[in-house]
């Protein structure tokens, strides 16, 4: 994982009830530290985020917490996070995870892990970041949200080479080894408003 360094990894503040989703959030964790990654998360001690953030400091990894100002509280804040970014709400709390990652991985969760990953999926379509994204289908827990996915594409509302904007895997090794290497589709970038030459006269 070469020109890697920032894990973003997106997970439920609960644990799941399935123990395989703990476990792999605790693998994750040691992976990203034993390879000399840094883990940017929400910067909670609640379920999944917690066991991430817990496995990395473990092996005295460096983890970069990211919270808004209303999450920050003595419960849910991680309080062994050295290095804990508040931010001034939720947008903010996104664009700067999305900036500080080199790719974005995500656990099983729950309505929160699905926003942060469909917006920085959204967010590739348009062109605007190209950073791989993985989706780590543990116990085919993804498996409904990824026939979704399929149905959209064959109902005409997502572009089929834009299934490959996120790489699936079902165990943590495979996806750290596919992430590194994986290719994205070619996406329309857009810039901005085009000035026509009447509109820059006028
Ligand atoms: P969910 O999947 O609904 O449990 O939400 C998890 C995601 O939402 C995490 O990746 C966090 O960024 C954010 N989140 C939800 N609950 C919390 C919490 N208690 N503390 C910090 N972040 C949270």
């Amino acid at each position: 994982m070469s020109d890697i360094n920032n894990i973003c990894v997106f997970c439920g503040s609960k644990f799941g009830n399935d123990d395989l989703f703990r476990q792999s959030a605790h693998e994750l964790g040691d992976l990203i530290a034993q390879n000399g990654k840094q883990l940017v998360y929400g910067g909670g001690s609640v379920g999944l985020m917690g066991v991430v953030a817990d496995a990395v400091l473990e092996n005295d990894g460096h983890v970069i917490g990211v919270i808004p100002e209303r999450l920050a509280t003595e419960e849910l804040l991680h309080a062994k996070v050295p290095d804990m970014r508040v931010t001034a709400d939720m947008h903010a709390r996104k664009a700067t995870m999305a900036e500080l990652a080199d790719v974005f991985i995500a656990l099983p969760g729950g309505y929160g892990t699905f926003e942060e990953l469909f917006e920085i999926i959204t967010w590739a379509q348009l062109g605007f970041h190209r950073k791989p994204i993985g989706l780590l289908n543990i116990a085919g827990f993804y498996d409904p949200l990824i026939q979704m996915i399929d149905q959209s594409i064959t109902a005409g509302f997502i572009k089929s080479d834009n299934r490959d904007l996120i790489v699936v895997r079902t165990t943590v090794s495979e996806m750290l080894d596919a992430i590194e290497t994986h290719e994205l589709p070619q996406v329309r970038v857009w810039n901005g408003p085009q000035t026509t030459p009447q509109q820059e006269t006028s």
